[in-house]
């Protein structure tokens, strides 16, 4: 397998205060990112949804910051985390007033570990060029970083007017997708440079130019990291519910990981109702352990079951191993390092099982019936031991605690 080579990108710190310090560009690794659904004015309801994501491994998170009450609460919010031992960076993210907001409520703007301004509501292609440039000075006087996060649904029109004039085509009622694309590099890379002349550093700032359609955030991000050498925040903006949100994410950002363009990551799933917002940081995190750039929790490997899964007990047993694992990880995670590289194998019956178990640290493959379930467990590639009966998940999951303890205890 060949190694990916990152693209050189400036590496950006994010985190102020009490929040832990985490690093985007090529010498750190791809960071997972998430945001908030709640509303930031709910403070308690907020701290509760940041905990939750960050305890599923998110590395920073994005609250929207969108009025007042939103604002005053922010400072809550850090320190509320902060009391419950969560430290992960919170961002700001302002749209439309971010420049009376954050000058109105220096808690808010000394709180927050990183700003995104989307161009398209405060931009220099427009008049208002003095909302951008009082919210880059804040952050300077912050030092706080800023992402400029274009965003092909609110991308600046003045921008996309003049250049759809330039090339004789009209902005309505349908851009052209060729000058649309070129038009949110443009404003990326424009607003950068102004941010740095209002006195931001290169290494104070990340760019993202999000799209909804895969074959554009190829193109537009392939275009923008061949162009410029700040961090690159990824993803592909309201990537929709469920599979179909979970493959597009992954189809879009995989060819752009692999060329090693991106130091940051966000999948933009809708959630179900009454679904956990933790699903995009688990789909994040499993593009990167699927693309082998990271690892964040023990892999599950199983077949898909077919004619010969004599009961539905296998794949009982598998999502019960899966839902396990992740409820663990939270305090494997800092109890044993490297448990994240663990592998196992659960196997619906004995034609692939043992092989597969075999390949990983700990298999197991249930032959059995629903009436007299038979599964023999595999611990690095030897056969362990025969479960039976009516407990084999619990049997299990202890040989896995077992396991991790010896393996990866210090
Ligand atoms: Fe079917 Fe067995 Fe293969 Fe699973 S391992 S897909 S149950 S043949």
């Amino acid at each position: 397998m060949a190694d990916i080579q990152r693209r050189k990108s400036v590496t950006v710190k994010i985190g102020s205060g009490d929040t832990n310090t985490v690093r985007a560009g090529w010498e750190a690794p791809v960071v997972v990112q998430s945001m908030t659904n709640t509303d930031t004015a709910d403070a308690q309801s907020t701290i509760d949804q940041v905990e939750a994501l960050a305890l599923a491994g998110s590395e920073i998170v994005r609250v929207t910051v969108n009025n007042d009450d939103a604002a005053a609460a922010v400072p809550h919010i850090v320190e509320g985390l902060a009391k419950r031992g969560i430290h992960v960076p919170i961002v700001g993210d302002f749209h439309y007033n971010g420049h009376l907001l954050l000058k109105k409520f220096p808690a808010c703007a000394a709180a927050l570990s990183k700003y995104r301004i989307n161009p398209g509501n405060v931009s220099i292609g427009r008049k208002d060029d003095d909302n951008f440039r009082t919210m880059v000075e804040v952050a300077v006087e912050h030092q706080k970083p800023v992402r400029i996060g274009v965003n092909w649904g609110s991308l600046d029109q003045a921008l996309l007017t003049r250049m759809m004039d330039e090339n004789n085509r009209s902005a309505n009622p349908q851009p052209a997708r060729d000058v649309m694309m070129e038009a949110m590099v443009v404003s990326a890379l424009d607003n950068a440079a102004a941010a740095e002349r209002y006195g931001l550093r290169r290494d104070q700032i990340i760019l993202s130019a999000k799209v909804s359609g895969v074959r554009d955030l190829i193109d537009v991000y392939t275009n923008l990291a061949a162009r410029c050498d700040y961090a690159l925040h990824l993803g592909l903006t309201e990537a929709g519910m469920g599979s179909k949100g979970i493959v597009a994410s992954a189809a879009g950002l995989a060819p752009l990981l692999l060329a090693g363009i991106g130091d940051t990551i966000r999948v933009s799933l809708t959630p179900a109702p009454g679904g956990a917002r933790t699903e995009e940081v688990h789909v994040a995190q499993q593009i990167l352990q699927s693309l082998s750039i990271r690892s964040f929790m023990p892999q599950v490997t199983s077949c898909p079951g077919c004619g010969r899964t004599t009961s539905t007990y296998f794949q009982e047993l598998a999502e019960q191993i899966q839902n396990y694992l992740r409820a663990s990880m939270p305090v494997w995670r800092q109890q044993y390092p490297g448990v994240e590289e663990l592998k196992l194998a659960v196997m619906g019956c004995v034609v692939n099982g043992p092989g597969e178990s075999k390949h990983a640290n700990l298999g197991i493959s249930l032959p059995g019936t629903f009436e007299d379930p038979v599964a023999p467990v595999y611990v690095d590639g030897h056969k362990y031991t025969t479960l039976r009966g009516d407990n084999i998940v619990e049997e299990f999951k202890q040989i896995l605690d077992n396991y991790v303890v010896t393996h990866y205890g210090q």
